[in-house]
């Protein structure tokens, strides 16, 4: 089987903040990130598309303690967004505090940039990570 969709693709997109997902020619589900089949019938009938990347905060998490190496990146926040489109994201969020990020943040509608972060140990290299701020 074949990836329409590579990450590696998906990732150089994002980099040039465009956010690319995959859609279903069977049954019109669109898979944001890419997967290798459809997330809603399973099947592989699908073509690459450009995603708005507007959506509204389903719920979030504050990261106190970076990972090794990302420390200096502490404290920043997650956010899971579900996508006007439908699929559901994760990404940061910033125009905010994190250090006042209360649960009122959960449906304010964002949109998105794109930031790169250097690769560390860990990575293969430089990744484009969603950056969401408030469109509301
Ligand atoms: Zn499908």
């Amino acid at each position: 089987m074949e990836y329409k969709l590579t990450f590696k693709d998906y990732n150089e997109a994002l980099k040039k903040g465009k956010l690319l997902g995959l859609k279903c020619k069977d049954c019109g589900a669109l898979t944001v990130p890419p997967k290798m089949v459809c997330r809603g019938c399973t099947g592989t009938n699908m073509d690459i598309t450009e995603v708005k990347g507007k959506g509204k905060i389903k719920t979030f998490t504050v990261v106190n303690v970076a990972a090794e190496g990302r420390q200096g990146e502490a404290p920043y926040i997650i956010v899971l967004v579900e996508l006007d489109e439908g699929p559901w994201i994760m990404g940061n969020l910033i125009d905010i505090n994190p250090q006042k990020a209360g649960m009122e943040l959960i449906g304010r509608k964002v949109a998105m940039g794109t930031k790169v972060f250097p690769g560390d140990k860990y990575s293969a290299g430089d990744a484009a990570r969603p950056l969401f701020s408030f469109d509301d």
